[in-house]
């Protein structure tokens, strides 16, 4: 198979109303730095809106544009993921719908992983336009955090924005879990991957497709695939505890000895109450990890593909 230069993978999720201006911008882009051989793959990550059909509108008038239809909505990173197993190219950019990472970039992004051999140039955010004060306090501190808590060293303030070789794409998806953070499993290959800062902008139309019960799954999706903290803390509370009893086991038989045996009912209540607390919540921290081992367990596919419109290479290698 002859792989074009460049793949632009966007994942879409409802952006019915980016996406002309996403392909005419990512197109230039694409055009200015690598000529005619390039293509774009949008997935369509079961949208209620319109997207599918104007992505078939677009993909029946450019030959470079590959649309994928997921079966329904499968979430931000398995359309990602399904983008990326798909994608041909050489190398590969990864860019969101909504316009808020400028494809503009691409050609800065190309240069600076010529000139530094890299294998992955990895776009940091330094400034971020048009989004909430509670989005933009809640990632600084989920990336702080993570980075703490974390044996791979996982870029702070970096989405999924970026532009990889084909050996490193070749890698993530060698990666086979469910679960998928993929900022993380990208830190997590190795290879040379250096940053790129640039200004994040507004999101072009719409709304954000992340409400806070997506981003606390996604927060959780992180922590539990990268690091055993949660568990080791789960020990070491339990530890700490198992000290303090003894201390207090002490404490009552030495009272008991001196004949003040019955004791108020607040030390009893407080006890009761903390450690029901303490052992729901490490409880439930096990439970964290114990439930995403049953998913992975089940081997389901990752996505599944209900259409594909576009080249037929596209077709063929989907077995269509
Ligand atoms: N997205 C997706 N599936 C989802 C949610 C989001 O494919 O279930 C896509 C969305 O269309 C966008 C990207 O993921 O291209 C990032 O989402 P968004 O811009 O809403 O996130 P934010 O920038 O607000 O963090
Ligand atoms: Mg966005």
């Amino acid at each position: 198979m002859k792989r074009p230069q460049l793949s632009v993978v966007v994942p879409c999720y409802n952006e019915e109303a980016c996406l002309d201006m996403l392909h005419g911008r990512v197109s230039a882009a694409a055009r200015a730095a690598v000529g005619e051989s390039y293509e774009i793959v949008f997935v369509n990550d079961g949208s209620r809106d319109r997207s599918w059909e104007v992505m078939q509108r677009l993909s029946a008038a450019d030959p470079h544009l590959v649309a994928i239809n997921l079966s329904r909505n499968h979430g931000h990173q398995l359309a990602l993921t399904a983008g990326l197993d798909l994608c041909a190219g050489e190398q590969i950019l990864i860019i969101d719908a909504d316009l808020q990472d400028p494809p503009e970039l691409l050609t800065e992004m190309r240069e600076t992983m010529a000139a530094q051999g890299a294998d992955v140039v990895y776009a940091v955010r330094r400034k971020r336009e048009g989004e909430s004060l509670f989005k933009k306090a809640t990632a600084a501190i989920f990336y702080r955090m993570l980075d703490r808590i974390t044996d791979t060293p996982i870029p702070l303030d970096t989405g999924d924005f970026r532009l990889m070789s084909r050996r490193a794409l070749d890698a993530l998806l060698s990666l086979p879990e469910q679960a998928r953070f993929i900022r993380g499993m990208v830190a997590w290959i190795g290879f040379r991957q250096v940053p790129f800062v640039y200004d994040r902008h507004e999101r072009h139309a719409g709304e954000t497709k992340y409400p806070l019960g997506k981003m606390i799954r996604f927060a959780l999706d992180a922590i539990t695939g990268f690091s055993t903290a949660p568990l080791r803390f789960a020990s070491h509370v339990g530890l700490l505890l198992t000290a303090a009893s003894v201390l207090l086991i002490l404490y009552i038989l030495i009272a008991w000895a001196m004949g003040h045996a019955i004791q108020g009912w607040t030390s009893t209540m407080l006890v009761v109450v903390i450690l029901g607390a303490v052992q729901m919540f490490v409880l439930g921290m096990i439970g964290e990890y114990l439930g995403r081992l049953y998913v992975e367990s089940k081997r389901r596919p990752l996505y599944l593909i209900a259409d594909v419109a576009g080249p037929v290479q596209a077709h063929a290698s989907l077995g269509y």
